[in-house]
């Protein structure tokens, strides 16, 4: 059995709905997913009801865009209790900088003569948390560029004409918040963001329960080097393909996760509660 516990729905940047992702979960006979959204616990009841129904086990999820020494990291929080109200707050003031930052983004390339206007892209983004990839989407609708990867290239990657930065929590911040909320945090795809693996010892020694050993941008030596610092640590591992649901990218459980890490993960909680 295999799961995939990084994906990501409507509620942040991804394209099919907390329903729709437990419908490919179930073609893709995948056993147990995580819905990890930026920034929002918003799709969680919606994702569990839908897997209740299609026998899919749901973890609660999210993924936090934080900074560590200055650089960007994502913390994947999993168990948190999505009606914590200490942590909806917090969450919802991480989506008014993102709401923010995005119509800054829009005035950047107004003033760069490309007329989109804050209603397509809020449209686009259908109340879910405010994301470049929602700005792009608008960009090749409009025929500005031909391809999502192209804006972000041409216009809105970091250090592009119309780039504005997003507020970043520390990670430290975002461990304590998710224990707070009775969830367990876990470094999202460190491979990605850690240049080697003494600064991977000094992050999970900021408090992290786990590391998200498997993911789609991890080489095979960077994945068997974490798997080892996890094991060695007595960490937790987990893994997802960080699915949006973007055309051409059919990518849900990709990796073959084992089950078994799942299982290990709910104990842990279990533990806790
Ligand atoms: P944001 O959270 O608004 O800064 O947007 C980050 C998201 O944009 C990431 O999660 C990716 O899904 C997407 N993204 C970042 N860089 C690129 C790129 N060069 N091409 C396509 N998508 C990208
Ligand atoms: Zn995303
Ligand atoms: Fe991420
Ligand atoms: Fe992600």
């Amino acid at each position: 059995m295999r799961i995939d516990l990084h994906v990501h729905s409507t509620f942040s940047d991804g394209m099919l709905t907390p329903t729709d992702l437990i419908e490919t979960a179930v073609r893709k006979e995948i056993a147990a997913i995580s819905l990890t959204d930026h920034d929002s616990l918003g799709g969680v009841s919606e994702a569990l009801e839908a897997g209740r129904a299609k026998g899919v086990e749901v973890l609660s999820g999210v993924e936090l865009s934080c900074e560590y020494r200055g650089r960007d990291l994502h913390v994947l929080g999993y168990g948190a209790d999505p009606q914590h109200v200490g942590f909806q707050d917090m969450l919802t003031q991480f989506r008014e900088t993102r709401h923010k930052r995005g119509l800054k983004i829009i005035e950047k390339l107004n003033a760069l003569g490309i007329a989109i206007e804050p209603a397509e892209v809020l449209a686009r983004a259908g109340g879910g948390a405010l994301g470049r990839p929602h700005i792009a989407a608008v960009l090749v609708d409009r025929g500005v560029v031909s391809k999502v990867g192209e804006a972000f290239d041409k216009y809105i990657a970091e250090g592009g004409p119309a780039y504005v930065p997003k507020y970043k929590m520390s990670a430290a911040d975002a461990i304590r918040y998710i224990h707070e909320a009775g969830g367990l945090a876990f470094t999202a795809h460190p491979g990605i963001f850690m240049e080697n693996m003494q600064e991977m010892l000094d992050l999970v020694a900021e408090g992290f329960d786990g590391i998200e050993v498997f993911h789609p941008n991890h080489s095979a030596s960077r994945t068997r080097d974490l798997e080892a610092l996890a094991k060695e640590k007595g960490l937790l591992i987990s893994g997802g393909s960080d699915f949006h649901g973007f055309p051409g990218r059919d990518n849900m459980g990709v990796g073959d996760v084992p089950y078994a890490l799942y299982e290990k993960i709910k104990a842990a909680l279990d533990g806790r509660a």
